[in-house]
């Protein structure tokens, strides 16, 4: 049998709040506890001020639960989100405060997928590495808690550093700087993980790490367009989204439901990427559509959004991104490589002119 949130409720009881009213859950402090297969997570709620005077509550919550027999792992952050909007993101844009810039970082993108599986961590990394290679400052933010795949594909490994105030040290790679959800915690903890606590691990990441100075951030969003993806869509300062999507129609439904997502919040989509558009033979080289080739640009034209281009299907890619060596730093001069550098460049020339005010006309 494996541990139940009343076993963990008791062994938190047992642990004495520090304003003195009762024991932390008495005091309203846990909330998103959640309990799978004797993984354990929640969060406590304080005052973004107690922060630093509150660390050692939480290591003293962590290890009451951990001395719980059965308990495999206990992942307890502090959160400070009571007097943020509710979890369930409002309709539309308007009714919430645009958020706030990140200093020294001059542009936030996005890369979404409606699904899973369509190669939006692959794009999203080639297409940093693209950018950079086009002369601007780069950094990745991984924030597919579902799936953080980003330290696997840049060859990351061990924590990140912080600074004598209190930041996360980005990692370095490939001239990127990138920071994930999985080099904080295990990827096995992060899928518990529910909703405010996702947000509020979303938002140190965007604010506690130290990017600057950066010219372009782009974020990795978890697949899919649910509540989560929506909210973090709003959190985050995003001057444009990029849509990746394989050729299958189904595929593109879920792109179609992306598009919908950004248009909710008035983040501007820059336009869809095709990925696995066609198959190119790594033995003869020889191109052949095994899809039905061409169905992004269609969708995009239908929809009034700009076509990115198209990325082949092809091994090197993939053996590369899953050994750590993305294949736009790898074989920068190979066609695949090459299709990369093409989006990268269509998103430099879009993200130039996004999000800044439309010019003034005057007349003389
Ligand atoms: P997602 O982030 O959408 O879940 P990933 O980027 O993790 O998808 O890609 C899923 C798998 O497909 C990975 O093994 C990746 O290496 C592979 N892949 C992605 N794009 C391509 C491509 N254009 N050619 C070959 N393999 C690819």
């Amino acid at each position: 049998m494996t541990i139940s949130r009343d076993e963990v409720l008791a062994a938190l009881e047992r642990v004495p709040d520090p304003s003195g009213r009762g024991s932390v859950v008495a005091a309203g402090r846990i909330a998103g506890l959640m309990v799978k297969d004797g993984h354990v997570a929640f969060s406590i709620e304080i005052d973004p001020a107690e922060a630093a005077a509150l660390e050692p509550l939480r290591a003293t919550c962590e290890k009451a639960v951990m001395a719980l027999p059965r308990v495999l792992s206990v992942t307890a952050v502090l959160t400070a989100h009571r007097d943020t909007p509710p979890q369930r993101p409002p309709q539309g844009a308007g009714q919430q405060p645009k958020p706030n810039a990140i200093p020294g970082v001059s542009k936030v993108i996005a890369v979404a997928s409606g699904k899973g599986g369509v190669g939006k961590s692959t794009t999203s990394v080639n297409l940093a590495i693209g950018l950079s290679r086009l002369g601007l400052k780069v950094g990745l933010l991984d924030a597919d808690i579902y799936g953080p795949s980003i330290p696997r594909m840049l060859g990351l490994s061990g924590k990140p550093r912080t600074t004598a105030a209190k930041k996360l040290v980005p990692m370095e790679a490939y001239g990127l700087k990138a920071m994930s959800i999985g080099l904080l915690v295990p990827e096995d903890q992060a899928v518990i993980w529910r909703g405010p606590m996702v947000m509020s691990a979303i938002g140190q990441l965007l604010s506690e790490v130290d990017w600057a100075p950066l010219d372009v951030l782009v974020i990795d969003l978890p697949p899919g367009t649910g509540d989560a993806q929506l909210t973090l869509v709003q959190r985050a300062p995003l001057a444009g989204a990029v849509i990746v999507s394989t050729p299958q129609d189904i595929a593109l439904i879920d792109a179609k439901k992306g598009l919908a997502m950004f248009q909710k919040v008035e983040v501007p989509v820059l336009g869809i990427v095709e990925n696995m558009s066609y198959f190119i033979c790594p033995h003869c080289g020889g191109r052949s559509d095994i899809f039905s080739h061409g169905g992004a640009r269609e969708t995009a034209a239908q929809l009034g959004v700009d076509f990115l281009g198209e990325i082949p299907l092809h091994m090197s890619i993939r053996e590369h991104s899953d050994d750590g060596r993305p294949i736009v730093a790898l074989a920068p001069e190979s066609p695949q490589a090459e299709a990369y550098m093409a989006l990268a460049r269509e998103v430099a020339a879009r993200i130039e002119t996004a999000g800044r005010p439309a010019p003034r006309i005057t007349f003389a």
